[in-house]
């Protein structure tokens, strides 16, 4: 039975004339990773700031653990986890010090050292975060999140201005949150990220919802039209269909009895970011 952490109907947010969210409903289950993606101004945080109770809703009704987020106190928020766009911390306290500082707000907290092993920052625990690099500074960020040990994360583009290994490091603590039985609501620009990362996404686009299910099965992109593409007498040729073993099984037989080579054969599917493109530019196109 999917066990609803958060659960959203027809939720409004109107800004004076700008409608920024216009009657959306999801529901996040308990211990997913939820992606939740959009274009810039598709109403991401105004919906995420609801979610944490510091926005005011036009209309709607919004539960999260089970309370209504405009109403739910102290104990309820201990529950949660934020990790805001990069932190303001002392630069002068080192890693360990900002989080035990951190944690003295905090009723019941997560142990410091368990915190900084889960982010992967051992190596800098002493290190004044003045002196951080970017991605490190993001880890604690994450890290701080940490430290209630909430069961509910809300993560905004963690990865942002990340090099890619840093990038494959924070997915492998975000996945980590999972195995931890954490219930990660990601906001995100990169597709690769929702990809690798989410049990199921969310694209919403001009304030409403434009698609949703697992990364695999989005926008039917496992049943979207296959690209065949090689070159023949020096040109490229590129093939749709929707029955590609078909379409390959009379190219290469051709081929083969040709004697000939399929020069540069390759066979893709639409990938996430495609069909993103492609559903948020219509929606874009509407709106
Ligand atoms: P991004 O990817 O750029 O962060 P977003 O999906 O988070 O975008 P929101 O910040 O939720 O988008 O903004 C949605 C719409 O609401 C935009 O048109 C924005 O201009 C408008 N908006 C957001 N905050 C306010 C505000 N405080 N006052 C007025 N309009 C606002």
């Amino acid at each position: 039975m999917p066990d609803p952490v958060i659960s959203i109907k027809g939720l409004r947010k109107s800004y004076g004339e700008t409608e920024a969210v216009r009657g959306i409903d999801l529901e996040v289950n308990r211990g997913e990773v939820f992606a939740f993606l959009g274009p810039n101004g598709a109403g991401k945080t105004t919906t995420v700031e609801i979610l944490e109770g510091y926005r005011k809703r036009s209309g709607g009704e919004v539960t999260v653990l089970g309370q209504d987020p405009g109403r739910a106190g102290r104990e309820w928020r201990e529950r949660i986890g934020i990790v805001l766009q990069s932190g303001r911390l002392d630069p002068y306290l080192t890693v360990r010090e900002s989080l035990d500082l951190y944690a003295g707000y905090f009723r019941a907290s997560r142990p410091t050292e368990e915190v900084i092993s889960l982010v992967g920052l051992e190596s800098k625990a002493g290190e004044r975060t003045g002196r951080l690099s970017g991605g490190q500074q993001r880890r604690l960020d994450v890290g701080m999140a940490l430290v209630g040990d909430p069961e509910l994360l809300f993560l905004d583009e963690p990865t942002t201005g990340f090099d890619p290994s840093a990038r494959r490091q924070a997915w492998d603590v975000i996945a980590g949150l999972r195995d931890l039985g954490k219930t990660v609501f990601l906001t995100t620009h990169y597709m690769d990220e929702a990809q690798r990362l989410a049990d199921r996404v969310t694209i919403i686009a001009a304030g409403q919802i434009v698609a949703r299910g697992t990364p695999a099965d989005l926008g039917r992109r496992e049943e979207g039209e296959t690209t065949i593409r090689y070159r023949a007498d020096g040109r490229e040729v590129a093939l749709q269909t929707t029955t590609p073993t078909q379409t390959l099984q009379e190219l290469t037989a051709a081929a083969l009895a040709r004697g000939e080579e399929l020069a540069g054969l390759e066979v893709t599917r639409p990938s996430l970011e495609d069909v993103y493109l492609e559903l948020t530019a219509a929606s874009e196109a509407d709106g």
